[in-house]
């Protein structure tokens, strides 16, 4: 871990910062659909001592899994995951959306309520055998991250831990994710 992590904060949060954080995240309510209550970060980011706390507690959690990797999901796990690798000095894998890499990827397609939505990474992206951590910025129903687990497993990757900054607690989608990887977020609802 480099110098540039100095807290050393361990989850579960107080209920005081964990009120603290939640305070700067914005309800957009029916965005992008009517009936989905959106869980806008941007407040958070913006506010340079809840993005450092929230930073701090996911590397300090992350850095205890020694991963070789962090991968981040697209999009808003690509503000968390570099940050956070970064922080505990490890590198950084992109997994992302279908026709943005531009190398050979390996891909993983998964069934949504209306249809099908697929992953892909770099097929170099990871070894047989690197413990990796998957980085997204919220877990609803478990899909996305669950295919981001599939697919880095596809390359033989050994995915140790699964963190989020938020877990939507009511949609279970920790359900859909494996039990041999260490899942975690910082703030529950
Ligand atoms: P899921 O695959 O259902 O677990 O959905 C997780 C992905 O969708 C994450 O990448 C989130 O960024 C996004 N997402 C789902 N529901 C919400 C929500 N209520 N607020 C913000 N982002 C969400």
């Amino acid at each position: 871990m480099n110098t540039q992590t100095t807290a050393q904060i361990t989850l579960p949060l107080s209920p005081e910062k964990e009120n603290w954080l939640k305070e700067s995240i914005r309800d957009i309510v029916d965005f992008p659909k009517p009936g989905i209550i959106f869980k806008d970060l941007t407040p958070l980011f913006k506010e340079p001592a809840s993005f450092a706390y929230a930073l701090d507690a996911l590397a300090q959690k992350c850095s205890e899994l020694k991963p070789k990797y962090i991968a981040g999901i697209e999009a808003r796990g690509f503000i968390l995951g570099p940050a956070i690798a970064n922080k505990i000095g490890v590198g950084f894998v992109p997994v992302r959306k279908p026709g943005k890499l531009p190398y050979t990827v390996e891909r993983f397609e998964y069934t949504l309520e209306y249809g099908t939505d697929c992953v892909e990474v770099h097929a170099d992206a990871v070894e047989k055998g690197d413990r990796v951590v998957i980085i997204d910025d919220l877990l609803a129903t478990g899909g996305t991250a669950g295919a981001a687990d599939s697919l880095l497993k596809k390359l033989g990757g050994n995915v140790v831990g699964i963190g989020f900054l938020i877990e939507l607690s009511f949609l279970h989608g920790r359900n859909k994710l494996p039990k041999d990887a260490d899942i975690f977020a910082l703030l529950n609802y």
